[in-house]
């Protein structure tokens, strides 16, 4: 039996991972639960799971889940950062799943891994922020950090049983997203319903809109260097519209491993949950005939300026890989609110990291710092954009 707790509990993540659990109930107990703010759905899930432990954003959001409770409920109810923290780190879990959306993710996991819980992460900018004290961390304590992104989990399903040393290079998956085919003169159109239309995947909004601008996976780009610990000149991305292929590793003899599958994040989830042994999701296969095609191309940079603007952050290093990830957030967020159009992200995260004074190997402090100095500039360029 695995105790877990879950951050980012009403998430899609979190969602999935309770699905599982539900499935798998002589494998899996749920000691804590975090979410931001679905009380309602947290309320449900405190009374199909019963954790001792669970947390939410703020004060007002552990009031409003208490009237959602019926009385006498067992549990502790929490709140901030130190409740995701307390959550995180609860001394009866093993596993602590990591599914907060954005840079909110980071301080709980860290405290996850002080506690010596084992990570199944689904947060990639905790890696993309701070991905060398992450790793340092993880390895002082022992702990495994076991992905739940689907590409990560792929390549570290085709790593299984390999040396390291073997590797000559992580090609990393990409749909494409929903505007692969779209001219690029036609982008400054673009809705959010378009951009919330993915062809194959079912996630959160955020992730989606990062799909569409293709700076999901330049994010997993930095995620996979420091989880799998290679230079970014051994990752390349590969667009392969199907979503069959979810990564691949490539060998020095010119082998080349690659994990497949449905596009459903079940089987991601499931194997980090579970590893190392394999859960019977009872997932129909890929199709194997005719009907299926199975095809590849580079990805356009021009087209997708995000993209580049993620492997210049990894080139770079230090803190610029937490400006580009803040500075996305913000961008994302204000495209979701109608503040600002679709080309307009790319606009806002350019000139957020092109005024960065890069600190090279930065404290973590340093990085928290970065991170907030690029929320402020980034909001300050969308107000310019939104005089315009
Ligand atoms: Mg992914």
């Amino acid at each position: 039996m695995k105790r877990l707790s879950i951050l980012g509990s009403t998430g899609s993540i979190g969602t999935n991972v309770l699905n599982i659990v539900a499935m798998f109930p002589q494998e899996f107990d749920v000691k804590a639960l975090a979410a931001r703010k679905n009380v309602e759905l947290l309320a449900r899930q405190i009374e199909q799971f019963h954790p001792d432990v669970v947390a939410v954003f703020d004060e007002q959001r552990a009031q409003e889940l208490k009237d959602h409770l019926p009385p006498g409920t067992a549990v502790d109810i929490m709140y901030g950062d130190d409740g995701y923290r307390t959550a995180a780190a609860h001394a009866a879990a093993d596993m602590t799943v990591t599914a907060l959306v954005g840079a909110a993710g980071l301080q709980p996991t860290l405290a996850a891994i002080d506690a010596g819980k084992t990570i199944a992460l689904a947060n990639k900018e905790t890696l993309v922020m701070a991905g060398d004290h992450v790793m340092k961390a993880a390895a002082a304590k022992g702990v495994a950090i076991l992905p739940i992104d689907s590409e990560h989990s792929a390549i570290f399903q085709c790593l299984q049983g390999q040396r390291q040393e073997d590797v000559d290079k992580i090609l990393l998956t990409a749909s494409g997203g929903p505007f692969l085919n779209k001219p690029k003169a036609e982008f400054k159109d673009i809705t959010i319903e378009d951009a919330l239309n993915h062809p194959n995947w079912q996630m959160g909004r955020k992730i989606t809109i990062d799909s569409a601008t293709l700076m999901n996976k330049g994010l997993e780009v930095l995620e996979a260097r420091c989880l799998f610990g290679v230079s970014h000149q051994m990752i390349e991305v590969v667009i392969h519209p199907q979503s069959v292929i979810h990564s691949m590793v490539a060998y020095k003899d010119g082998s080349v491993i690659a994990q497949l599958g449905i596009p459903d994040m079940k089987g991601a989830i499931a194997y980090a949950l579970s590893y190392p042994q394999r859960l019977p999701l009872q997932q129909p296969l890929p199709q194997f005939d005719a009907h299926q095609t199975l095809t590849f191309q580079e990805p356009d940079l021009k087209k997708f300026p995000c993209l580049a603007m993620a492997f210049e952050a990894c080139e770079a290093g230090g803190t610029l890989p937490s400006v580009l990830n803040a500075a996305n957030e913000v961008a994302v967020h204000a495209f979701l609110n109608r503040q600002i159009g679709f080309v307009d992200i790319v606009t806002v995260i350019r000139q957020t990291i092109d005024r960065h004074p890069v600190i090279s190997d930065p404290e973590l402090s340093e990085i928290m710092a970065a991170d907030q100095w690029a929320r402020e500039g980034a909001q300050e360029v969308i107000e310019d954009l939104k005089d315009k």
